[in-house]
């Protein structure tokens, strides 16, 4: 051992630092006999389903490509790096480091698993790709119209005044999608912080419902707020929880049929079973998040109830993931609202509980840790 290891770590063998290794380790020696696995670790054993030493190589590394690199080092390469995936009932994605031990017919194989980071990379390409084509929509329109303009609808006066109206709202929603996308990367930089500030719901939920009252007025709606005395601060952060309260509350405003009623209610709940109890028999009621906290001190629960449309079940799961939308419902929105919602929530160890019937509205329970 490296006289560094040895007095760094003067209890552990070798080969008791490998077995502790969380990377799956291999020492190939090749013999008359053939290519044999000299010795597994654990992880190894676990992985690849062989016993400590013995087992022949092609048994334990299946792959073509990793028993090719296998044999150029044993031919004289020094290393030799490969990517493959393992088939499963779940496939992964795995890396293999293959390194000559300095001595003929031996080497070292160490696999990494690389799956969480294709499967990160590849939610990170999709929703680039997602986030350029929801862009790229209004774009094309203002594009199209500019060239109208120009053109057939010059000299008419009708014409410009509309298709200014629908320019204007185009723009508006790439605003939208633009600000949208930057808060939603603002909050997951941070999402790994706990907020440090105490937060009054009850007036986050008044400030958001004062600011919503054009919006609601122009959809016809009415807003309910029932809240009682008393109700505890939560930890959270104030701007943050206005987005929440925000998307919410507009979400069941655009959804809601004109003449109905949102309703919105907190109140205090002893644990998480109890914040999530469902509150409509005739709904299909699901968590979206549930937080991973042996209870606080209690949650402080707001529930936002519309008598819209609803959503069908099969939609539910999928509500919190950007970009979705339930098909055929033209709300102008940018489908990001709920994934800021879950993202923040997230952020304070909260949950958010959604119950819906189809034809009978909507209500989201989003429930927060009480401060301190
Ligand atoms: P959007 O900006 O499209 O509203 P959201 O992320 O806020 O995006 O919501 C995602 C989808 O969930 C919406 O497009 C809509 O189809 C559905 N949805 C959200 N809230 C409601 C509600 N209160 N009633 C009916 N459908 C809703």
């Amino acid at each position: 051992m490296p006289e560094a290891l040895s007095t760094a770590v003067p209890a552990l063998e070798a080969e008791q630092i490998l077995a502790l290794m969380p990377d799956p380790v291999l020492v190939v020696r090749e013999d008359d006999g053939g290519q044999e696995i000299a010795y597994a670790n654990l992880a190894a054993r676990e992985v690849l389903r062989v016993p400590a030493s013995g087992a022949p190589v092609s048994a334990a590394l299946r792959q073509p490509v990793v028993l090719e690199a296998v044999d150029e080092v044993l031919a004289g390469a020094p290393a030799r790096e490969v990517a493959f995936e393992s088939i499963g009932v779940q496939p992964r994605f795995w890396r293999a480091f293959i390194r000559s031990l300095g001595r003929p017919g031996e080497l070292l194989v160490v696999l990494r698993d690389e799956t969480d980071a294709r499967r990160t990379e590849r939610m990170r390409a999709d929703f680039l790709a997602n986030a350029s084509h929801e862009l790229r929509t209004p774009l094309a329109s203002l594009a199209g119209f500019v060239e109208t303009l120009r053109t057939h609808a010059k000299d008419d006066p009708d014409a410009r005044d509309r298709f200014l109206g629908i320019m204007a709202e185009q723009a508006g929603r790439m605003s939208r999608l633009i600000g949208d996308l930057l808060s939603l990367s603002r909050i997951e930089l941070n999402e790994h912080v706990p907020p440090g500030g105490v937060v009054d719901l009850a007036q986050v939920v008044s400030d958001v419902v004062d600011a919503s009252r054009p919006l609601v007025a122009e959809r016809g709606v009415s807003v309910e707020v029932s809240a009682p005395a008393g109700l505890p601060t939560v930890a959270g952060d104030r701007d943050q929880l206005v987005q929440v309260a925000q998307n919410l509350i507009d979400n069941a405003a655009k959804y809601s049929p004109p003449g109905q009623a949102v309703r919105i209610t907190l109140q205090a709940a002893p644990t998480a079973d109890a914040a999530r109890e469902p509150t409509r028999p005739d709904a299909v009621g699901l968590s979206l998040l549930s937080p991973d906290l042996s209870d606080p001190a209690g949650y402080v629960v707001m529930r936002v109830e519309d008598r819209g449309r609803g959503i069908a079940r099969q939609h539910l799961p999928r509500l919190s993931e950007r970009f979705y939308r339930v098909e055929g419902q033209k709300s102008g929105g940018t489908g990001l609202g709920l994934a800021i919602v879950k993202h923040v929530v997230n952020r304070h160890r909260g949950g958010i509980f959604v119950e819906s019937a189809e034809g009978s509205g909507a209500a989201f329970t989003v429930y927060l840790p009480v401060a301190g």
